[in-house]
C-alpha cells in the first residue's frame, strides 16, 4: 500500500446529519422527579447508550437510572 492510499484512509467524511449534530451544542436533560441529569455528550455507556447520543435517539422505553421515570418526565436544562 502506498503512502497516498494510507493518507486517504484517514480522511473523515462528514454526512450532513453529522455536520448538523456537530454544530448543535450538546444538551443536558434533567429528571423532574429526582434531578438526575442525562448529558448527551457523555451518554450512558453502562446502559448501552454511547457517548454523543442525542436525547431524541435515546430509546423511548428508557427510564431514569435513579428513580425509573420515563423520558416524558425529563426536561431540557441549560448548563
Ligand atoms: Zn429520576
Amino acid at each position: 500500500m502506498d503512502a497516498e492510499r494510507l493518507h486517504a484512509k484517514n480522511i473523515i467524511i462528514m454526512t450532513l446529519e453529522e455536520a448538523e449534530n456537530a454544530a448543535i451544542q450538546w444538551r443536558s436533560w434533567m429528571c423532574l422527579l429526582c434531578g438526575w441529569i442525562y448529558d448527551e455528550a457523555a451518554g450512558l455507556p453502562d446502559e448501552g447508550i454511547a457517548p454523543g447520543t442525542r436525547w431524541k435517539d435515546v430509546p423511548s422505553d428508557w427510564t431514569c437510572p435513579e428513580c425509573g421515570a420515563g423520558k416524558e418526565d425529563f426536561d431540557m436544562v441549560e448548563v
